[in-house]
């Protein structure tokens, strides 16, 4: 049995599946564009695929982006950020790829967990239903049961009727094994659905060579070789280059690429992500594309805010310098979204927000006042297990004596708990059950749902909870607003049998799960700026909302710069 949409109502009726997509894909005119990588991973497939939704989306285009990864993990929640940087977490829950987050802050709509789709999960739904008899005694293969999940996946979202063009990112390097299924697949859909539906995007390297003092367009060539062995064709390169490629280069690469050479687009390096979008409407890549779908779009492409966010941030009127202390700083993707919420808040303040990476297993008692002295504001970042979780204790310590504005997420929340029930009220046994089981002040603790959950992907406390702020906190005050609903990732939370023995007097809990009264938020009211959150504000700050709290944040480290200035 398929899904089939009439008239946007869903029906099941058996029908060979060719037959559903390219119903569906009439029906509701949508248009599918495929972003493939060549050469070598990291060229920035996320922020290509981004910058393209935003130039549609300033057209008035409705569009979003979905990543298919080619790991076996059914999603990145399981994945130490070391491997692939930040986990994001979507509204409805998700845990998904870091370039859902690029996808979010550029467009400024949300997406879900429809958007990420990894080689785990298309498995784990072809076997269940391989269990459940529907193949219908058939040898379940990866051609066509993995290929057919994977097409009717890529065109889910299509299928809803929100979307003119749904753009889809294939993770990976073409001419890995690994990725070969989702080749594949946009290879049948092609055939399927036609040309005039599809457009494939392939994003290569075209490296300097210093010792010959020319740019080579080699691994282009194979890249797209490898990509038609596949039976694939690109139908734009996109093609990342530190230095401009010239007339006889982009030619070259028209000629051997077998494509036009108003589809071979420049991608140089440039200083922020945040220029891609304008670098790639001066190529022309939105128009190459719509050109390949029929589409003669006579819109303007209205930048305005974007470019006033780009000048903010190119042309700042203060500096301040922000600790991040965490223990996966040796890869800042670990942080990415907390990174770009410094540079989204910055901007609303035209400030330019210096980030100084420090690892917690460097802080110790005799190393603390030297590395945080100086700084405007201390961030402790989210993180799992017991390591280096003393440095933050100090850290924290430091940061509530000596007055300087702090901000813990997650993690660094219920360090600033622990670090104040055994240093402000001495009881020196307090700690989390996550880093040690047998405290006998468990103030951190599983709550008793969690207590009975031994499977670790995907069961967190995940996605959007409400959350209710004291009218007069200093996080109301941030926000505008006593409502709030922020995303969450983590299992431990604030043991509420125990709070009133270290809140009260100075600490206090300004925010609450209304539901369930966990606490959500807490305040030091006789220090300048101390917030500790359960939940995660970093994922939902976007370019054209910076987030309230970051802004506050942000606004607190500059008051306290000038407060040091003045006293020096
Ligand atoms: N490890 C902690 C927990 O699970 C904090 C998680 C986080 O910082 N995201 O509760």
């Amino acid at each position: 049995m398929t899904l089939l949409i009439l008239y946007g109502n869903p029906y099941f009726v058996s029908l060979p599946p060719v037959f559903i997509r390219r119903y569906n894909a009439w029906m509701n005119n949508v248009k599918y564009v495929f972003v493939t990588g060549g050469v070598t991973s990291s060229l920035g497939k996320g922020i290509i695929a981004a910058s393209l939704a935003k130039l549609l989306q300033a057209q008035k285009f409705r569009v979003t982006i979905q990543k298919f990864d080619p790991y076996i993990n059914v999603d990145p929640g399981t994945l130490n950020p070391y491997e692939h940087g930040e986990c994001f977490v979507t509204e409805d829950g998700a845990e998904t790829d870091l370039d859902l987050g690029h996808y979010e802050r550029f467009l400024n709509v949300n997406t879900s967990q429809a958007n990420n789709v990894t080689t785990g999960r298309v498995y784990k739904s072809v076997i269940e239903k391989e269990r459940k008899g529907e193949f219908l005694g058939k040898t379940v293969q990866v051609i066509p049961h993995i290929t057919n999940e994977i097409k009717n996946r890529m065109m889910l979202l299509g299928n809803t009727g929100d979307y003119d063009i749904i753009i889809t990112e294939i993770g990976g390097t073409v001419g890995d094994i690994e990725s070969l299924p989702y080749i594949e697949s946009v290879r049948q859909l092609v055939w399927e659905l036609g040309k005039s539906k599809v457009v494939v995007i392939h994003l290569t390297l075209v490296p300097y060579l210093a010792s010959s003092g020319e740019l080579k367009t080699k691994p282009t060539q194979h890249s797209v070789k490898l990509l038609m062995e596949s039976g694939l064709s690109a139908d734009i390169l996109v093609c990342r280059t530190d230095r401009p490629l010239g007339a006889e280069i982009r030619h070259k690469i028209a000629l051997y690429g077998n494509v036009y050479p108003d589809d071979v687009i420049e991608s140089l390096d440039v200083c922020t992500i945040y220029d891609v979008p304008l670098k790639m409407l001066e190529e022309g890549l939105d128009r190459q594309v719509l050109k390949k779908v029929g589409i003669d779009s006579e819109n303007e492409v209205d930048l305005f805010h974007w470019k006033d966010f780009l000048y903010k941030i190119k042309n700042p009127k203060k500096k301040i310098r922000i600790g991040l202390v965490g223990k996966y700083v040796e890869l800042t993707d670990s942080y990415k979204s907390i990174l770009e919420s410094f540079i989204h808040a910055g901007a609303k303040l035209h400030t330019q927000v210096d980030v100084e990476f420090i690892h917690s297993a460097d802080i110790n008692d005799s190393s603390v006042d030297s590395i945080l002295e100086g700084l405007d504001a201390v961030l402790v970042a989210p993180g799992f297990g017991s390591r280096a979780i003393n440095g933050k204790l100090i850290a924290v310590r430091y940061v509530r004596e000596n007055s300087i504005p702090f901000l813990g997420i997650c993690l660094g929340m219920q360090i600033a708990v622990i670090e104040y029930a055994r240093n402000h009220h001495g009881i020196l046994g307090a700690d989390s059950t996550e880093r040690n089981p047998n405290t006998d002040f468990p103030i951190i603790d599983l709550m008793t749902k969690q207590k009975k959950i031994f499977a670790k992907g995907g069961t967190m406390r995940l996605g959007s909870w409400d959350c209710t702020l004291s009218e007069d906190s200093l996080v109301a005050k941030s926000y505008g607003t006593t409502s709030i609903r922020e995303r969450h990732r983590h299992r431990y939370e604030v043991n509420s049998q125990l709070v009133d023995q270290i809140f009260g007097e100075n600490l206090q809990i300004v925010g609450v799960n209304p539901e369930t009264d966990l606490a959500e938020v807490i305040e030091i009211s006789n220090h300048p700026w101390f917030v500790g959150v359960q939940f995660h504000p970093e994922y939902k700050s976007t370019v054209s909302q910076p987030h309230p709290l970051f802004v506050s944040f942000i606004g607190a480290g500059i008051k306290h710069r000038e407060r040091r200035n003045t006293h020096l």
